[in-house]
């Protein structure tokens, strides 16, 4: 990525109202992720195979959906100036783990993270440049084969998590917040819940930690010869370790 700090990271500037512990509070995502999702979960579901040729013709759909590099990227930054970001003794690092038994894919990093806040402004609105272009575009558009044409050119960020997933957990600590939180959406659901995480088992240091639940049909995804393969073209780009592992099966 070459604007690592543009779009929904720089623009938050709602204070983070991290006060609330309730214990899972829902959300409506703003209409035009409703469409957004609509769109890559139904419509584009029956073109998949279009789809994911654009997508990996540029990367890989798994790419998009990952974060970890512009949120490590983030803490380094913002630490040279906010030292007290860094005040937990962590390793700068992406780690993604497999469990192909259960199509489960789980990308952990330690970056900068979301307050509870930061998870309301990013993950339910429209906050990358490539999405809103691409929302633009599609404006115009009317057929599917146009449609996977034009999110290849743009890519829709975090959001193409559900193309291949059920269900995507987004557990994440900030080092301006005590607590940590868990995002959870479900694919055709116009709806998005958050609540504070407290199983001291799932505890992070600092960073974010994605969970995708893969489609029946995209388990596929989660055999390590795959997720290999991706990180090694995908680290080119990135100037942090990525480490995989499997679970046992
Ligand atoms: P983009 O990366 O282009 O901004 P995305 O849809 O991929 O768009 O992500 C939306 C926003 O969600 C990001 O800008 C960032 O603020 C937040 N975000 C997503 N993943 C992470 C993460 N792993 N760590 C911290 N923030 C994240
Ligand atoms: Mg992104």
């Amino acid at each position: 990525r070459n604007e690592p700090f543009l779009g929904c990271r720089f623009e938050s500037t709602v204070a983070a109202s991290d006060a609330s512990d309730s214990p899972s509070e829902k959300f409506e995502y703003q209409a035009e992720v409703s469409r957004l999702m609509d769109l890559i979960v139904n419509s584009l579901y029956s073109n998949k195979e279009v789809f994911l040729r654009e997508l990996i013709r540029q990367h890989s759909p798994l790419v998009d959906i990952i974060n970890a590099s512009d949120a490590l990227d983030k803490l380094r930054f913002l630490g040279v100036t906010e030292p007290e970001l860094l005040k937990d003794a962590v390793d700068l690092d992406i780690r993604i783990q497999t469990d192909k038994e259960n199509g489960i894919i789980t990308i952990t990093d330690s970056g900068i993270g979301m307050t509870r806040q930061e998870l309301v402004d990013c993950l339910g609105t429209i906050a990358q440049s490539g999405t809103a272009k691409f929302l633009k575009a599609l404006k115009d558009s009317k057929d599917a084969g146009a449609d996977s044409n034009l999110i290849g050119q743009f890519g829709v960020g975090f959001y193409s998590a559900f193309l291949v997933s059920e269900r995507v957990e987004v557990s994440t600590k900030s080092p301006k917040s005590d607590k940590q939180y868990v995002w959870v959406g479900e694919a055709n659901s116009s709806t998005y819940t958050i609540r504070e995480e407290t199983d001291p088992a799932k505890q992070l240091p600092r960073g974010t930690r994605l969970t995708l639940y893969l489609k029946r049909d995209d388990k596929g995804y989660a055999h390590p010869e795959r997720v290999e393969k991706l990180v090694k073209n995908y680290s080119q780009f990135v100037s942090f370790p990525i480490y995989t592992w499997q679970e046992k099966g």
